[in-house]
């Protein structure tokens, strides 16, 4: 394989820089750098830890243009939205700087009265850390940033198509542990596309503790099944097929303005953006409508690449035969760059390969119900589980939503529901673990408990 890859701008697909190709030579010498780096980091107090993460949260937002500017060049996202993931992806720091000096524990008399029991956390030890390229460093800093909180080293192998936000990142934090007299060892960032032969070797090697991957489900079970041998742990964020489920008692503008962040939000690139809007049949019409005008005027960027456009395009066309009916968009434009419209399909068939499938684009299905409890129910008939969104100014039926809704993460009268204090991820075929929140450090600590006099 080549000694360089090119790094690709979707909004014109012009080569912006060649990278040097990664291979083992250098991951496995940046696994031995964190193992040699891991024992001084965890032992420092909890506080002191704390202070490093602020710095390097303070620093992340001091270049967030610079970092917003790179995003928009590999990504395809307005320096607007990708300034939003930077302050979303710093913040993961900041969060976790207060988290690092909060670590849970306990310590009782056991009930038989047989001494006491104390229950501790410790680091599990070297991260390996693989990351998509829909959003390039929020993606990466919820995995890095509670994994040093809880005072583990981290290797970051940021996507192949996104791979540059990663290297600037690993410069700034760099420059901070340059401060504090920190081993540059404890964050490495590996920039490959031999990505197979990188999960490969570091997993069979005993020094590596934990995986922990966000990206498709297809290659999360491959890690999994890699994981086996050596009983790593691992944490999976996988792909979504959000519902958004819209009442008869919803407000409709609300809704409207809920689906536009939940649906065009990097154009559609995005884990839980809705897929499936399902509708109360009497407001169907009105809503399709307001989507329509609303989609229309929101501007969109480019996908990450021609293969994943032509995949939009291919899932839409299948609809289309299938017996969907095409309100806007379904037109691949003319020109360079990766551009896809905003798309409506309504009367989507139930079987149709779109509703089934991420469509990871600006596409949104509709489809409709009579009742609240069978609109839900076509919500849940997908195997997987990440987000849904739910929509109604009725108590009521607020509350069937909420608990009825089978998703790991659940929006009430809300399309943006991610946070860093609050847990994201998912269940069923959208994998396993959290990220975020007082859940979040704890996918990087194990238990330890302690019998005591
Ligand atoms: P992908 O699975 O193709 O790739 C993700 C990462 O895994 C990349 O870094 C890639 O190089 C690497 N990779 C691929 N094969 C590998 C292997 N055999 N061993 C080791 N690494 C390997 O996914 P993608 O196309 O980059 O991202 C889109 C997917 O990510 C979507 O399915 C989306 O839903 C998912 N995603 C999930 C979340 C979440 O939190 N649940 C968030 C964002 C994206």
């Amino acid at each position: 394989m080549s000694l360089t890859f090119p790094v690709i701008n979707p909004s014109d697909g012009s080569t912006i820089t060649e990278l040097e190709n990664h291979d083992s030579t250098q991951w496995m010498s940046a696994l031995s750098d964190a193992v040699a780096a891991g024992p001084s980091w965890a032992a420092k107090t909890p506080r002191e830890r704390s202070v490093v993460l602020t710095a390097i949260f303070e620093a992340l937002t001091e270049r967030a243009q610079e970092l917003a500017e790179i995003i928009h060049l590999e990504a395809g996202k307005s320096v607007a939205e990708a300034l939003g993931e930077v302050a979303y992806g710093a913040e993961y720091f900041r969060w976790f700087a207060e988290e690092a000096v909060r670590l849970p524990g306990r310590y009782g008399q056991s009930p038989s009265g047989i001494g006491h029991i104390a229950v501790t956390r410790a680091p599990v030890g070297p991260v390996l850390a693989i990351t998509p390229w829909n959003f390039p460093i929020a993606m990466a800093t919820r995995k890095i940033a509670p994994a040093l909180a809880a005072g583990c080293p981290v290797l970051v192998k940021p996507a192949s198509e996104t791979p540059l936000t990663m290297v600037k990142v690993g410069e700034i934090i760099a420059s901070v542990f340059d401060t504090f007299n920190i081993p540059q060892g404890l964050v490495s960032i590996i920039t490959t596309t031999r990505d197979a032969e990188l999960s490969a070797e570091l997993m069979a090697d005993p020094r590596l503790a934990k995986v922990t991957f966000t990206g498709s489900t297809n290659v999360g079970r491959i890690l999994v099944r890699q994981s086996a041998d050596r009983l790593l742990r691992t944490s999976m964020e996988l792909g979504g097929n959000a519902a958004f489920v819209i009442d008869e008692a919803a407000d409709l503008d609300e809704a409207v303005s809920g689906a536009i962040a939940a649906k065009l939000r990097n154009a559609g690139q995005v884990c839980i953006a809705a897929n499936r809007f399902l509708v109360h049949e009497s407001r169907a019409a009105q809503f399709t409508s307001k989507l329509a005008t609303a989609m229309q005027n929101t501007p969109i960027g480019p996908v990450i690449s021609a293969r994943q456009r032509d995949r939009i395009a291919a899932l839409v066309d299948e609809a289309i035969t299938d017996g969907a009916r095409l309100i806007i968009g379904g037109e691949v434009p003319d020109g360079s760059g990766f551009f896809y419209p905003a798309t409506i399909l309504a009367d989507v068939p139930a079987q149709s390969r779109i509703v089934h499938e991420e469509i990871f684009g600006p596409v949104a299905t509709i489809a409709t119900f009579t009742d609240l409890a069978e609109g839900v129910a076509q919500a849940n008939s997908t195997e997987f589980g990440l987000a849904a969104y739910g929509f109604s100014n009725n108590v009521k039926a607020t509350q069937y939503m909420a608990e009825h809704l089978e998703a790991g993460m659940v929006g009430i009268n809300r399309g943006a529901i991610s946070d860093p204090a609050a847990p994201f991820g998912g269940i069923g075929q959208s994998g396993f673990g959290r990220e975020g929140g007082t859940e979040g450090i704890e996918e990087y600590l194990s238990v330890r408990y302690l019998a005591l006099p």
